[in-house]
């Protein structure tokens, strides 16, 4: 069966939430479905050996109404521009939908880090970044990590920004950096606390008499990475128990809950979590399959589709990754009574954060870790209850429509509502 690719997906989701917008100026709405600005770039890197390799990189601005861009940036093999675009107006509809200033961007180099020195990597970010100039800046477009990029990468970006623009306070052109160079405390968990605080105030507002709360839940998390790893652990330290957990070669399990500490320890060890002692294998499919209360995608984009999102076995999915749940499979899952916690609202937690050490940046301040997840909880719950209320109204509008009754629809009108009043307050130019 072909899957759309995440960019028609997107496109098809926007396309769906417009429908209940149509009371907006003509042609204003359908504006959106386009980015503002796209950029490519090839350039030449001198590579260990002495050969030159030439790179593509991309930078996407959806839209800058609330503020300038902001967005990750992505290393990866099969990075395409649709699919970086995809995710930019992702990006616009998350910062508004959890009402952080700024517009919706995405980025990215297409490279296998696996198969590049720290030299090479570093040759690579250094030029991607001189290559998009001024197209990025503290006050235009401000990247951040995404799948394969982490603050390592984000020191380097910083670093090449400010010899390109010296004599001036540089910080906020990224975020995502070390704390030495003004990264926010929180900042490397916060997308994984942010998805546990959604989920948290979702039970803690819907869930049934048996499960108000995280105690005693069985959760699987596919992606073991930056985002998936931190939601685990604090998943467990609310008292939940992660029976399964995936990286990009397979998966495993053991129903008594996976100690997570042994378990990166023995990825760190041996590259894999294939094989730890204690637990057994299984195929990445078969994770997503297995029974649960909570259901957790932390990983790449389309894994749950039209033919498996009838086999899934858990009460409640929530989007830590962007756009693990194709259109059909959320028809399905609605159909089935599983509701999907949607990525713009799920996994805000990250830019929300982002947004945090930007505003210190430019302050020149560091708010305590205690501020930031103090700071970060309101926002996530606030968004919830919002979405939940929106939700609510569109049930009571739409009874007998699937797509009204999804939280994704909810949060994504919510999204598309504000950004059109805020071009339309703004006023067209010219
Ligand atoms: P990461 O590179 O740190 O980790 C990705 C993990 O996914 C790795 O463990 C990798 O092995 C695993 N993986 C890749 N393909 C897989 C597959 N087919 N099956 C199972 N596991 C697979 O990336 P990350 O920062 O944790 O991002 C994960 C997801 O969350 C991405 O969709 C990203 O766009 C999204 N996201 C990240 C942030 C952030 O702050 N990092 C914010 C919002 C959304």
């Amino acid at each position: 069966m072909t899957r759309p690719s995440p960019q028609t997906q997107g496109l098809l989701r926007f396309l769906d939430a417009t429908r209940y917008l149509a009371e907006f100026k003509k042609g204003l709405v359908a504006h959106f479905a386009n980015p503002k600005r796209v950029l490519t770039v090839c350039f030449p890197v001198e590579m260990d050996d002495g050969s030159v390799r030439s790179f593509l990189g991309y930078r996407v601005l959806h839209n800058n109404v609330l503020g300038p861009g902001k967005g990750g940036l992505r290393f990866h093999p099969e990075l395409t521009l649709e699919e970086v675009s995809s995710m930019a107006a992702l990006m616009t509809w998350k910062c508004a939908l959890i009402g952080v200033p700024f517009g919706g961007a995405k980025g990215g180099v297409v490279c296998d880090t696996k198969q590049l020195s720290d030299g090479e990597l570093r040759r690579i970010t250094r030029r991607f970044i001189s290559e998009l100039g001024d197209n990025i800046g503290p006050h235009t477009d401000i990247p951040a990590p995404d799948m394969y990029t982490d603050e390592k990468i984000m020191a380097l970006v910083y670093d090449t920004y400010d010899t390109m623009h010296p004599g001036r306070n540089n910080r906020p052109v990224v975020t995502g950096k070390p704390i030495d160079h003004g990264g926010s405390l929180g900042r490397r968990d916060a997308t994984g606390a942010g998805v546990v605080f959604a989920t948290e105030q979702f039970l803690r507002l819907q869930g049934s008499d048996v499960s108000k709360d995280l105690g005693g839940q069985r959760i699987v998390v596919q992606g073991f990475g930056k985002v998936g790893l931190a939601a685990a652990q604090l998943f467990v330290s609310r008292g939940a128990k992660v029976i399964g957990v995936s990286d990009s070669q397979g998966g495993i399990m053991n129903p008594d809950g996976i100690d997570l500490e042994a378990a990166e320890s023995y990825k760190q060890s041996t590259g894999s979590l294939s094989g730890m002692p204690g637990t057994s294998n299984l195929k990445n499919e078969d994770l997503l399959l297995l029974e649960c209360d909570i259901l957790v995608p932390a990983a790449t984009a389309s894994q749950i589709h039209a033919s498996n999102a009838e086999k899934l076995a858990c009460r409640l999915v929530v989007e830590a990754a962007n756009d693990p749940v194709t259109p059909e499979a959320d028809i399905i899952l609605q159909e089935r009574g599983i509701p999907v916690l949607p990525d713009i609202l799920a996994n805000a937690g990250g830019v929300c954060v982002s947004y945090f050490e930007w505003v210190q940046n430019i302050q020149n301040q560091r708010w305590s870790e205690q501020e930031v997840t103090r700071r970060l909880r309101q926002r996530m719950q606030q968004a919830v209850v919002a979405v939940l209320q929106r939700h609510q109204q569109m049930l009571e509008k739409h009874p007998h429509d699937p797509h009204a009754g999804m939280l994704r629809t909810a949060a994504l009108t919510m999204a598309i509502e504000n950004v059109t009043c805020a071009t339309l307050e703004r006023g067209i130019w010219p």
